[in-house]
């Protein structure tokens, strides 16, 4: 062998053990990689693999865990990803993206693993408006929302040091406002045609409630409240912004007498004939929280057929309230009854700020297997909780039908953070086409909810 053979030889064996190293980019599963929000963590967003040093996660997180608008559309393997700001497109194998700022070039394309379509995060998060920086020492990613500009937030710049409403809900008669901190209500009745008005001095609408929404100044979003003799809808808007001060109005039929009082960081406006000032769950009444999951902008889990999450969840939610209603020593706080979406620790401080004696948040499952299929309730703590789990487990299975996958331990946000027994339902498996078309049904979402009802009451010892 000559010295010009032998480099050639040499050359080409360095070509080819090269090519392991280009054709095969470095993949890890990071098991030990976190992802925090605002320096929280983001629970379920495992399955994180990191390619190219880049983190990819599967779009379920995108879409449940930070709460964008994801569409898939599987004939070009394309991914949409939009919040009222930006939008984004990825194909699957193609490094080219479609963002706000025109054509861009990703550092990892996105791929498809075990039916799952991975994204890479950095890239989402920047063009969503999120800081995202990278913690090498703990394998940590770090989102971070960047205060929002004029522009992001629909044209209302609120006062940096108002209070934040959170959540507003309607149910058992009574109307919740949620906020970020103590306000003081300023409320009215005007007549013709007959309203409450509940005005909010320096208060703006949160982030989380606002996303996704085209909430301006002067524009108004509805509740829609059925069932009810007395009230037709419930009615909020940003009233004015120079002071920032939120607006809700209470719709009725006819003129009715209320109370209004507060607790911690809630607001109630009681309709009840027998509403007093008290706090609620007062006279020896249970507190009880119902949390439907997701909502407005985050779709939960999408189903074989397109059926999404947070509506069959708010149906389930509202027919509980319903019955609960009628159940003299239950008061019942409902954390959304419409389509709008409550941040994971605005749920837990509804809780916190009630004093609940129970926790129920209520989902629909979603896997990439599709052949994934029954009921599971979870708990995150055994000694608190495991009994309450355990109770709506059997109730639920018995009136779902499906597959036992039992009540077992996970770490889900709103069950760990509240201090109070706690326990989250998969009712069954939007991606199981069977599950799903039987999940959309009035009279299963009526058992599934007398269930809980009855689940409910043992745990409570109420007869
Ligand atoms: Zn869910």
């Amino acid at each position: 062998m000559n010295r010009n053979t032998r480099n050639l030889w040499l050359t080409i064996t360095f070509a080819f053990l090269m090519s392991f190293f280009i054709l095969l980019p470095q993949t890890t599963t990071a098991a030990s990689t976190q992802i925090m929000l605002d320096n929280q963590p983001i629970e379920g967003a495992g399955d994180v693999i990191i390619t190219n040093q880049t983190t990819m996660v599967p779009i379920r997180v995108i879409s449940e865990k930070l709460g964008y608008n994801v569409k898939w559309k599987k004939s070009d393997q394309q991914v949409t990803i939009s919040n009222p700001s930006a939008t984004i497109k990825l194909t699957v194998g193609q490094s080219n993206a479609d963002s706000t700022r025109g054509n861009v070039v990703l550092e990892q394309s996105p791929f498809m693993k075990s039916n799952t379509t991975y994204v890479p995060l950095r890239f989402v998060g920047t063009e969503m408006g999120l800081k995202v920086k990278w913690d090498n020492t703990s394998k940590t990613v770090h989102l971070e929302k960047v205060t929002a500009g004029p522009d992001t937030n629909n044209g209302v710049t609120p006062d940096p040091n108002s209070t934040t409403i959170e959540g507003i809900s309607y149910s058992d008669n009574r109307l919740m406002i949620s906020s970020s901190d103590k306000v003081n209500p300023v409320d009215s009745v005007l007549t013709n045609p007959n309203r409450i008005v509940i005005d909010l001095p320096k208060t703006s609408f949160g982030a989380g409630f606002l996303q996704g929404t085209e909430l301006k100044q002067g524009e108004v979003g509805t509740i829609p409240v059925t069932g009810s003799a007395d009230v037709k809808q419930i009615r909020y808007s940003i009233f004015s912004s120079q002071p920032s001060q939120v607006r809700v109005v209470i719709d009725l039929n006819q003129s009715k007498s209320y109370k209004l009082y507060q607790q911690n960081d809630l607001t109630f406006v009681d309709l009840n004939t027998t509403a007093t000032t008290k706090p609620v769950g007062s006279g020896g009444k249970k507190v009880v929280i119902i949390d439907p999951g997701h909502g407005d902008t985050d779709s939960g889990g999408i189903g074989a057929t397109g059926v999404l999450e947070k509506n069959v969840v708010l149906n389930v939610g509202n027919k509980v309230a319903a019955l609960l209603k009628k159940e003299s020593q239950i008061d019942l706080i409902m954390t959304r009854t419409d389509d709008t979406f409550i941040p994971l620790d605005s749920r837990v401080k509804i809780a916190e700020d009630a004093n609940a004696d129970v926790f129920l948040s209520i989902h629909g499952n979603a896997a990439p297997n599709k052949d994934a299929s029954g009921t599971e309730t979870f708990y995150a703590d055994t000694k608190r909780s495991k009994l309450l789990s355990d109770i709506i487990q059997k109730h639920v299975l018995a009136a779902t039908g499906f597959k036992d996958r039992n009540s077992k331990q996970a770490n889900y946000l709103v069950i760990r953070k509240t201090t109070m027994p706690a326990a989250l339902l998969e009712i069954g498996f939007l991606t199981n086409k069977t599950e799903e078309s039987i999940m959309v049904q009035d009279d299963f979402q009526n058992k599934v909810a007398q269930a809980i009802v009855a689940g409910l009451k043992e745990y409570l010892n109420i007869k």
